[in-house]
C-alpha cells in the first residue's frame, strides 16, 4: 500500500506574496519615491530600468511600454507590417505572441513546434517563409529559448527580422548568447506570473537598432513629435514609473530567482525519477536543449498515456495547483477560425495541448512543497494501478 500524505496542506500554484513581502519595505518606498516626486510617467527610473535591462539583454537600447502584448504590437508597427505581410508565429504559445499580427491585418502563418522543447520548428519556419513574409516571431516559451541560431541563420538568408517574444524568458540565454539580442526586436512583459513579475502590467521592447527603437518610442507615443503633431497613427503605451521603480528593486533579485528556479527544476526531475515515475514513459520529463540557458518560467510535464485530466483532477482534490499551458492551440481558436486551419494540420502542437501538465513552480516553492506533489502523483498512478490489476 502506498503511504497517504499528510492530509490537505495546499500547494498553490503560485503565490506571488512570498516573494514580494521579502522586499516589501524596498518597494514601498520606491513607490513612496515616485509618489512624492509626481514624475508619473517618463521618469528617471523608466530611464534606469530600461538602460538596466538593455544591459542585461546585451541590446544597446530598450523602451518601456504598457505590457508584453503591446511590446509584440509596437514591433510589428515598426517593421511596418501590414494589409498582405505575413508574419510566422508558433501555434502554441500564449495568445498575444499571435493577435498582434491580426490587429495590424496581417495574415497569421502557424509554424509547428518541435516536440521536445515546444518551441518554433526552424524547418516548418522554414517552409512556411513566402515572398510576403516580413517576420519571424519565435517564442521562448516556459523560459527555455528557441533554436536562436537555426533561425538567425534563416531568417538572415531570407531578410526577414525576427522578434523574440521573451515574455517568459528574461535571463535566458542560447549558446551563451541572452535572448533579446538574437532578433531585431524582443519583448519583455512584467505581469507578475513572469520571472520578472511586477506589481500590476509592464512590458519592454529592446532593440539592436537605434531607428527601429526610435520607432517604437514614436509609436508608443502615438506617433506625436514634436508635441500635437502625428506624422503617423500610434497608440499610447506607456511604463508607469511606480512600475518601474518597483521592478528595479526586483531586477536586483532577479539572478537569485532564476537559480531558486533551477533548483527546484533539478529537485522535480529528481523525485520524479526517484518515484519511478518516468522509466515507463507515462510521465516525461522537460528535455533541455544543450544549448540552452533554461529559467524555468514553468515546469511542464507530458503525460502520455491519456490520464492527463485524470491527474490533474486528482490533484486538485488533494490541493496541489497545477495549470495547463495551453489547452487549445491557437490556429484551432475560434476567432482564428477564418484563418482556415483544420485539426491535425499542426500535429505537434496539438499534441502537446492534450500531453501538457505544469506543475507549481515559483522562486519560493519549498522542498517539502515539491516533495508533496511528487508523492500526490505517486499516489495517483498506484490506485490507478491497483484499480487496473484488481
Ligand atoms: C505573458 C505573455 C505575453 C503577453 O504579456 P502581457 O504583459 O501579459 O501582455 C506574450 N507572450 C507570451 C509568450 C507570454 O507568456
Amino acid at each position: 500500500m502506498p503511504s497517504e500524505f499528510s492530509p490537505s496542506v495546499p500547494v498553490p500554484l503560485l503565490d506571488v506574496k512570498r516573494g514580494n513581502a521579502v522586499i516589501r519595505d524596498q518597494v514601498l518606498a520606491a513607490i513612496a519615491e515616485v509618489y512624492d516626486s509626481g514624475a508619473f510617467l517618463h521618469g528617471p527610473h523608466v530611464k534606469q530600468l530600461e538602460e538596466e535591462i538593455a544591459r542585461r539583454c546585451h541590446v544597446p537600447h530598450a523602451a518601456g511600454c504598457a505590457s508584453g502584448s503591446d511590446a509584440l504590437l509596437l514591433a510589428l508597427m515598426a517593421l511596418g507590417v501590414q494589409s498582405g505581410d505575413e508574419v510566422l508565429v508558433p501555434s502554441f504559445t500564449f495568445f498575444a505572441s499571435a493577435s498582434c499580427i491580426y490587429r495590424l491585418g496581417a495574415k497569421i502563418v502557424f509554424v509547428d513546434i518541435d516536440p521536445r522543447t515546444f518551441n518554433m520548428d526552424p524547418r516548418d519556419a522554414e517552409a512556411k517563409i513566402t515572398s510576403r513574409t516580413r517576420a519571424i516571431i519565435p517564442v521562448h516559451l516556459f523560459g527555455q529559448p528557441a533554436k536562436m541560431d537555426e533561425l538567425s541563420r534563416l531568417a538572415a538568408r531570407h531578410d526577414i527580422p525576427l522578434i523574440e517574444d521573451a515574455a517568459q524568458a528574461i535571463g535566458a540565454a542560447y549558446h551563451g548568447r541572452p535572448v533579446c539580442s538574437w532578433g531585431q526586436f524582443g519583448c519583455l512583459s512584467f505581469y507578475p506570473t513572469k520571472n520578472l513579475g511586477g506589481f500590476g502590467d509592464g512590458g519592454m521592447v529592446t532593440a539592436t537598432n537605434e531607428l527601429l527603437i526610435d520607432r517604437v518610442r514614436l509609436l508608443a507615443g502615438h506617433g506625436m513629435r514634436p508635441r500635437y503633431h502625428h506624422s503617423v497613427v500610434g497608440i499610447n503605451s506607456r511604463l508607469d514609473s511606480v512600475q518601474a521603480a518597483a521592478l528595479l528593486v526586483k531586477l536586483q533579485m532577479l539572478d537569485s530567482y532564476t537559480s531558486a528556479r533551477q533548483s527546484l527544476a533539478v529537485r522535480y526531475t529528481e523525485l520524479l525519477q526517484q518515484a519511478g515515475l518516468t522509466a515507463d514513459g507515462r510521465i516525461e520529463l522537460p528535455y533541455v536543449d544543450p544549448a540552452a540557458h533554461h529559467v524555468w518560467n514553468q515546469y511542464s510535464l507530458r503525460v502520455r498515456d491519456g490520464q492527463r485530466d485524470a491527474l490533474r483532477g486528482f490533484l486538485q482534490e488533494h490541493q496541489i495547483g497545477t495549470e495547463i499551458y495551453y489547452p487549445i492551440p491557437l490556429h484551432l481558436q475560434e476567432c482564428f477560425r477564418e484563418l482556415g486551419y483544420e485539426p491535425g494540420s499542426l500535429p505537434h502542437s496539438e499534441q502537446a495541448t492534450d500531453e501538457i501538465l505544469h506543475l507549481p513552480m515559483y522562486p519560493e516553492l519549498t522542498a517539502a512543497e515539491q516533495h508533496r506533489v511528487v508523492e500526490c502523483i505517486s499516489t495517483f498512478y498506484a490506485r490507478a494501478y491497483r484499480r487496473a490489476v484488481a
